[in-house]
């Protein structure tokens, strides 16, 4: 597996088997030929509804930046020029445009949204649900592909967020919970199958010991309060645009607006939830990606009161951005010279950066690892892995780390399934041939239309940052345009192909089952993008 970017990490950060690992390509020199827009896209032709649902919560706007609104010309804060502001109302016609589509295609969809509504709180299963134009209503999934109940069929890069690495109904993880099921979901009693998990697990990630949760979120808790039953302490340091889940101490400073920040060289501590006390957002201290220093100073700052930090190794809640050369030895080093932990929240790198996640990839190992999305085969479950000083404290009693369902039968039968027979090496070869076909695809059209665009990719999971310089932190995110990502995110999905709503956070993910014919329709729906609103 490989991640590709256009400055070459150092060796620590790129040493494995796999040769080239990481890829960020350079946006395209401006002034390149821009031919005027593509073909119309497929499934286009539909009858007009006039209907247009754009929900959108208050709390969710505080974790996710914001859908444009049609001829909105909010460029994060930098003052457009003349072409600028023309450009972006260009866009903003096209995303207004798609929209139109995007409903067109989908009223049954509109029809359970409304009906829905009388019983699902804001009408779906998860804020993050709503998305403009309106929530798309899923009938089934098979292989690469996903279906709405209006009938229409997607290349799935949407992935359930990143979870879907196997892609629908692979016959090892159907065998496994068949299999499952007919023996017993639960008992709350450890199963053989937990022992072969946690084995493969410590093989792949580098750390003996592992327990098991049910999502992220329990995941990167449990984390954090070991950090602290450890050390004693209640500081934790977190990445400015890095999202653990939804538990209170990882609530700060996810997606905060630019306005509420403060320094860079002293960032706040935002809260991004409403329900978090402020006394539990002050325990959180903030630092950007990539800033070595500003650990150095918090924990200079507060000696002897830093638990630990805990960092997406490599960001995936702000696009893609990847760790700089010796930036994630330099942290293992600061923060255990001040006798303080460091976690890497794999729940999305996990498996999908890699057979042994971004802890394989780069050859840092914390001292401890979380991990749940795409373990599960797409079923719920997470897992907690740590050194043996670290574990020893959950061994011994002295920080319990329960649940009803940690461990669950079930959930462990499907991870085996996903350990051993789906996640294999010939899986990862296939998937890196993909990820460098979309790579390829998606930067001949960047050319070809001379959009001010990179792409960032590392192994399964892939992105377009609308940006001309490279993204290394949360800040630099802030400063990327979101309407360029709404109008491609629009573009593909009218063109049958499900990216994940929320388009500047979020990446592609490439499953398993998915084929050549799968990578093309993305790219020729890019190309069809670019040449849109490149022209
Ligand atoms: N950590 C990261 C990096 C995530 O991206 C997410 C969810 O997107 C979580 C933790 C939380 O996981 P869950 O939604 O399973 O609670």
């Amino acid at each position: 597996m490989a991640m590709d970017q256009a400055t070459p990490l150092d060796a620590a950060a790129v040493s494995t088997d796999a040769g080239q690992l990481i890829q960020q390509t350079p946006a395209a020199e401006p002034g390149l030929a821009r031919p005027r827009a593509g073909q119309p896209l497929s499934g286009q032709s539909r009858p007009v509804s006039t209907q247009h649902v754009a929900a959108r919560p208050a709390a969710s706007a505080q974790h996710r930046p914001q859908p444009p609104t049609a001829g909105s010309s909010r460029q994060n804060g930098r003052p457009s020029s003349g072409d600028e502001e023309r450009a972006r109302l260009r866009l903003a016609g096209i995303i207004d445009d798609q929209e139109e589509i995007f409903v067109r295609r989908q009223p049954e969809s509109l029809r359970l949204a409304g009906r829905a509504s009388g019983s699902l709180a804001g009408g779906v299963t998860s804020s993050w649900q709503i998305t403009r134009p309106q929530p798309v209503w899923l009938s089934h999934g098979q292989g690469s592909r996903i279906y709405d109940v209006d009938g229409n069929e997607y290349v799935d890069l949407h992935g359930g967020y990143g979870a879907a690495l196997a892609g629908h109904g692979h016959p090892a993880i159907v065998e496994a919970v068949r299999s499952q099921v007919g023996l017993g979901t639960h008992f709350a009693q450890p199963t053989r199958t937990a022992i072969a998990v946690a084995e493969e697990l410590s093989r792949r990630f580098g750390l003996p010991q592992w327990r098991f949760a049910n999502s992220g979120t329990e995941a990167t808790m449990d984390a954090v309060h070991l950090m602290r039953a450890i050390t004693g302490r209640d500081l934790i340091i977190k990445v400015e645009g890095c999202y653990h889940g939804h538990h209170d101490s990882v609530q700060v400073s996810v997606c905060p607006e630019a306005d509420d920040i403060g320094p860079a060289d002293r960032p706040l501590s935002v809260p991004s939830s409403t329900g978090i006390p402020k006394a539990i957002t002050d325990l959180t201290l903030i630092v950007g990606f990539n800033d070595l220093v500003a650990v150095k100073r918090v924990l200079e700052e507060n000696p002897g009161q830093v638990a630990g930090m805990i960092v997406e190794p490599i960001m995936m809640n702000a696009g893609i951005i990847l760790p700089e050369p010796g930036y994630l030895a330099g942290l293992a080093d600061l923060l255990h010279a001040h006798g303080s932990l460091l976690a890497f929240d794999e729940v999305k790198t996990g498996l999908t950066a890699g057979p042994g996640g971004a802890t394989g990839l780069t050859g840092v190992t914390p001292d401890i690892v979380c991990l749940a999305k795409a373990i599960g085969g797409g079923v719920s479950v997470a897992a907690i892995g740590g050194t043996a000083a670290v574990m020893s404290h959950v061994a011994s009693g002295d920080y319990e780390m329960v649940g009803t369902f940690n461990g669950n039968p079930l959930a462990m039968a499907a991870c085996r399934a996903m350990l051993c027979s789906v996640a294999t090496p010939d899986a990862y070869d296939r998937l890196e041939r993909l990820r460098l076909r979309a790579v390829e695809g998606v930067q001949r059209a960047i050319d070809q239309n001379g959009l001010q665009a990179r792409v960032v990719s590392v192994g399964a999971k892939g992105c377009v940052v609308f940006s001309a310089e490279p993204v290394r932190d949360f800040r630099d995110f802030l400063g990327v345009d979101d309407q360029y990502s709404q109008a491609h995110w629009l573009f593909q999905h009218n063109g049958g192909v499900f990216l994940p709503p929320w388009g500047k956070s979020e990446q592609w993910l490439i499953s398993v089952q998915h084929d050549e014919t799968d990578i093309d329709l993305f790219v020729d729906n890019f190309a069809a993008f670019a040449a849109a609103v490149g022209g």
